[in-house]
């Protein structure tokens, strides 16, 4: 791989922002980072000039069942690599692959070929984002605040069935959604948590009790905060309320404009400041694509004017992608590092690996992102490999 200097305008870190800044990219990492000024370039290196761009670290998507017309529940090669290429376009390089609710059975094997998937991932030249492990979403969910998750297929949390999931993910399980009030929730979240599992309350009916019960045991993160939780009263705040008060929990948010109004949003990112919302897209196949019919798992889903509906006519999932995330939450006033930092920083700060990703420091991977006047994406590095 060769050594190149990218020569920027800005660079936002995203912690700190830097004027006139070099990036020093050698074998897929930041060998070197600060003021362009005081870097030399190496004899072998090719400097890359971009004055009137902003440097940015890649999106780190936690949640996210698909792109380009395929979900990742068919754990292929074909299927996974058209995800990864396609959400690469829009600023992702990196992201956590989450199922849906199916079937045990379904779910192992599609589990075992995304970590299949994840084992081989890096012997192609092809420039794509990286799958960092797996979110399971469901079947651990309730009844009553599913959304769009099969019915038949929900499941009371039990040990053995998170064990038959993680046997399945080889080492790749990261994320486990639950809803805290089901039977058996608390000894579920200690099981995945000695996993080494980040736990997080969504698709719950759960009251205020209920939630602080599950973060007393390591509950973290509260997923799309608002869709499919029981709704916040000032008599029954609930988990929204929990989520709210409880700065220990990082809070997703699906900024699409339909999922949420912008009054909510304002409400979260004023409770929870910007160290705690994370972006997420749950972008489902259709993304990238036509409005038409899709699948999301093995159910069949409706696209029109962008927005993704079941049969039922439940929102199933966005078509979002998270460059236009970011370009939302700006339009609502949020100053720039900040977004960034939901779509960076703070995934990979819930995940542990933020010496590695989410940030621009010697070190880390090289996964950058440029980003014109407008905010709309330029340039794309994954691992130090340019996008075309
Ligand atoms: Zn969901």
């Amino acid at each position: 791989m060769t050594t190149t200097l990218l020569h920027v305008g800005r660079a936002l870190t995203p912690a700190t922002e830097i004027p006139d800044a070099g990036i020093l990219i050698r074998d897929g990492v930041i060998e070197e980072f600060g003021l362009r000024e005081g870097m030399h370039l190496p004899p072998s290196a090719e400097e890359i000039s971009a004055l009137d761009k902003t440097a940015i670290p890649g999106f780190l998507d936690i949640h996210i069942h698909g792109a380009g017309g395929h979900d990742v529940m068919e754990g292929t090669e074909e299927s996974i690599s058209a995800v990864s290429k396609m959400v690469a376009r829009h600023g992702t390089t990196s992201f956590v692959a989450t199922t849906v609710t199916a079937g045990t059975e379904d779910t192992v094997r599609s589990v075992e070929g995304i970590a299949h998937y994840i084992a081989q991932q890096h012997e192609t030249a092809d420039v794509r984002a990286e799958v960092l492990g797996i979110h399971f979403e469901g079947p651990f969910i309730s009844p009553v605040r599913r959304g769009v998750h099969p019915p038949e297929c929900l499941k009371l949390p039990s040990a053995e069935v998170l064990d038959k999931f993680l046997q399945a993910a080889a080492g790749n399980a990261r994320i486990l959604t639950i809803a805290p009030e089901l039977l058996g929730a608390l000894p579920c979240i200690d099981a995945a948590r000695k996993a080494g599992m980040v736990v997080a309350m969504g698709h719950t009916d759960a009251t205020y009790e209920q939630a602080r019960a599950a973060i007393a045991h390591g509950v973290r993160h509260a997923v799309h905060v608002y869709n499919a939780m029981r709704p916040f009263s000032h008599r029954d705040s609930g988990v929204i309320g929990a989520v709210l008060t409880s700065p220990e929990v990082s809070a997703e948010l699906i900024s699409d404009g339909v999922h949420v109004d912008e009054t909510a949003m304002k409400m979260l990112l004023q409770a929870k400041g910007p160290e705690h919302v994370i972006l997420i897209s749950d972008g489902v196949s259709a993304t990238g694509m036509p409005d038409g019919k899709y699948m999301l798992g093995k159910f069949e889903v409706t696209v029109s004017g962008g927005i993704c509906r079941n049969a039922e006519g439940k929102l199933a999932g966005s078509t979002l992608t998270l460059d236009r995330a970011l370009r939302n939450i700006v339009a609502l006033g949020v100053p720039l590092a900040s977004a960034v930092r939901m779509l960076t920083l703070n995934p990979a700060t819930l995940l542990g690996i933020e010496f590695k990703k989410g940030a621009l420091r010697t070190g880390a991977d090289a996964d950058i992102v440029l980003l014109d006047q407008g905010l709309q994406i330029t340039n794309v590095w994954v691992r130090g490999a340019a996008m075309e």
